[in-house]
C-alpha cells in the first residue's frame, strides 16, 4: 500500500505528521513517502506541483495531503500560486467525486452555532461531483457586446456518464451507511440538473435496497440547517455541492474536525482536512490534527477497504475526546487543553489501549 505523503504549507506539516504517527501505530505495510506541494513545491522546484511530486501521486495508491497556501504567495502569478497545484493535482489524477462527512460527536455538540438537539449525533455525508458543471463548462468568459456592455458567462453542462458514475459512488456509500440517497437539484428550472434527476432514478435500478429521493437546492440549503438529522447521503453537482458541504460543515461547529476524500472511478483517493493551512496558527503546535487523522481513517476505508483499521482510527478519536482532550479551536472549560502533537499523541494511546 503506497501512500505519497504531501505535507504542503502553513500548518500541513504539523497535522500530517500527526495522521502519519497514528497510521504507523496499525502495523499495516504502508509504504509512505513525502513530496512538496503548494507553497513547499515552489520554494523547492519554482512550481506548486512539481513534477516529481505528481509522478509520486500518481504512483502511490493513495494520497495523504495537509494543505496548501499562504498569504506570502499572494503576489505570485496564478500559474505559481500554492491553491494551483491543489487544482492541478486533483485534475491530474481524475479525482471526480468529493466525499464530506458532517459527524458530529456527542462531545462537541455545544460547539456549533445550532441548538444541540438539532445536530447532536448528526452523521451526514455529502458526495460532490467534483470534475464537471458550471465550474468547467464551455463557452464562459466576460466579453463586450455590441452597444458596448459587458456581458459574463459561464455554462452549467453535465453529460450523462458524469452523472451516472457520481450516482453510482453515493449509491454504493449508501449501501455501507443507512441505504438513503437524496439527490439535490434544481430540476425545475435547469435543464442540465433535469437530466441529473432523470439518470439518478436509472442509476437508483442497480440498488434496490437504498431509498432515494429528490430535493431542490434552495429546499436542501433550508433542510440542512433545520432537520439535518433527516439526511444520510446527500449527492450533489458541482456548484451545489460546493455550497453546501461548507453549510454542512458548520453544523459540526469546528472546521478543524472535518475530513474529506477525492475519489477516482477505481477508488484511487486524495485524502485532506476540509480546511486549509491557517498560516495565522502555522508553526505553534497549536492546530487541531483530528481532521487529518480522520482523513486517514477515510483513506483506510475507501481506498484499501479496510474497513477494521478506519472504524479503529474513528473510535480512538472518539475516546480522545470522551477523555476530554481538546485543541483550543474545540476548547470549552473543564476540558484538558493540548497542542497538536499531544493530541496526535492521545489518539495513538487511544489506540494503543
Ligand atoms: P483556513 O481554513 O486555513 O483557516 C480559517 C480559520 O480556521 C483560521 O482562523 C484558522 O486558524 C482556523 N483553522 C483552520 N484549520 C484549523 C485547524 N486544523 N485547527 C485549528 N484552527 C484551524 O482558511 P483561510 O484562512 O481562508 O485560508 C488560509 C490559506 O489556506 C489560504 O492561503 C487559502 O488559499 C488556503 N486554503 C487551502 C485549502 C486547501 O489546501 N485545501 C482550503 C482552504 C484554504
Amino acid at each position: 500500500m503506497k501512500i505519497a505523503v504531501l505535507p504542503g504549507d502553513g500548518i500541513g506539516p504539523e497535522i500530517v505528521a500527526q495522521a502519519v504517527k497514528v497510521l504507523n501505530v496499525l502495523n499495516l505495510d504502508l509504504q509512505m513517502e513525502e513530496a512538496p506541494i503548494g507553497g513547499a513545491g515552489y520554494e523547492a522546484a519554482g512550481d506548486p506541483l512539481p513534477d516529481t511530486t505528481l509522478a509520486l501521486a500518481k504512483a502511490a495508491d493513495a494520497v495523504l495531503l495537509g494543505a496548501v497556501g499562504d498569504w506570502k504567495y499572494d503576489a505570485l502569478p496564478r500559474d505559481k500560486r500554492p491553491e494551483r497545484g491543489l487544482l492541478r493535482i486533483r485534475k491530474e489524477l481524475n479525482l471526480f467525486a468529493n466525499l464530506r462527512p458532517a459527524l458530529l460527536y456527542a462531545e462537541l455538540a455545544s460547539a456549533s452555532t445550532l441548538k444541540p438537539e438539532v445536530v447532536s449525533g448528526l452523521d451526514l455525508m455529502i458526495v460532490r461531483e467534483l470534475t464537471g458543471d458550471i465550474y468547467f463548462g464551455q463557452p464562459r468568459g466576460i466579453s463586450t457586446l455590441e452597444n458596448g456592455e459587458r456581458e459574463g458567462i459561464n455554462t452549467m453542462r453535465y453529460n450523462e456518464s458524469e452523472i451516472r458514475r457520481i450516482g453510482h459512488v453515493a449509491f454504493r456509500i449508501a449501501m455501507k451507511r443507512n441505504r438513503k440517497v437524496c439527490s439535490v437539484d434544481k430540476a425545475n428550472v435547469l435543464e442540465a440538473t433535469e437530466l441529473w434527476r432523470q439518470v439518478m432514478i436509472e442509476v437508483a435500478r442497480d440498488y434496490p435496497q437504498v431509498e432515494l429521493s429528490h430535493m431542490y437546492v434552495d429546499n436542501a440549503a433550508m433542510q440542512l440547517v433545520r432537520a439535518p438529522k433527516q439526511f444520510d447521503v446527500m449527492v450533489t453537482g458541482n456548484i451545489f455541492g460546493d455550497i453546501l458541504s461548507d453549510e454542512a460543515s458548520m453544523l459540526t461547529g469546528s472546521i478543524g474536525m472535518l475530513p474529506s476524500a477525492s475519489l477516482d472511478a477505481d477508488n484511487k483517493g486524495m485524502y485532506e482536512p476540509s480546511h486549509g493551512s491557517a498560516p495565522d496558527i502555522a508553526g505553534k503546535d497549536i492546530a487541531n490534527p483530528l481532521a487529518t487523522i480522520l482523513s486517514a481513517a477515510m483513506m483506510l476505508r475507501y481506498t484499501f477497504n479496510d474497513e477494521n483499521n478506519a472504524a479503529r482510527i474513528e473510535d480512538a478519536v472518539k475516546k480522545t475526546l470522551a477523555q476530554g482532550y481538546r485543541t483550543a479551536d474545540i476548547h470549552t472549560d473543564g476540558c484538558r487543553k493540548v497542542r497538536c502533537s499531544e493530541m496526535g499523541d492521545a489518539v495513538v494511546a487511544a489506540l494503543r489501549g
